[in-house]
């Protein structure tokens, strides 16, 4: 008997360190391709760099919404952070971070409401583009950029 919950114990152990990607087991995401966070002068750094947690988070949330997310920005490269004015310390280079392409207000909504929905605790509103990210590093907060 002890043997056998041990057993169910070392499995369940795997399978929770599968969901939030501790092995090398590939997660599957149903919405995005990895390319679309790549910083863009380094291919592959978004299946390599981005956090698996955030992404199965952000995957979740884009089911919530119902509505495309376009990346416009996942992971950086601290060179391709500097370029683009991103702050020192982003939390784009350490791969829990993305910025998603909004354009009207319904899908604001409907993309805020998910993040929200989906335990996003830091949220970033710009004037067309959502930024959001699981930095824990950082303080809890909804900010703008404009
Ligand atoms: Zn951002």
């Amino acid at each position: 008997m002890k043997d056998i919950l041990k057993y169910i114990e070392s499995i369940r152990e795997k399978i929770k360190n599968l969901i939030v990607g501790k092995t090398n087991m590939q997660i599957v995401l149903k919405y995005f391709n990895y390319k679309e966070f790549d910083s863009p002068d380094k291919k592959g750094s978004g299946k390599k760099y981005m956090d698996k947690d955030f992404l199965i988070r952000l995957d979740h949330a884009r089911s919530i919404a119902g509505v495309p997310f376009k990346i416009n920005s996942g992971y950086r490269t601290v060179k391709h952070n500097i370029d683009v004015g991103g702050v020192p310390e982003s939390s784009h280079c350490k791969g829990n971070a993305v910025d998603i392409s909004v354009n009207s207000s319904k899908d604001r909504l409907l993309i805020l409401s998910a993040l929200m929905e989906t335990q996003f605790k830091r949220i970033g509103i710009g004037k067309n583009f959502i930024h959001c990210d699981s930095d824990s590093q950082k303080e809890n907060a909804i900010w703008t950029y404009y």
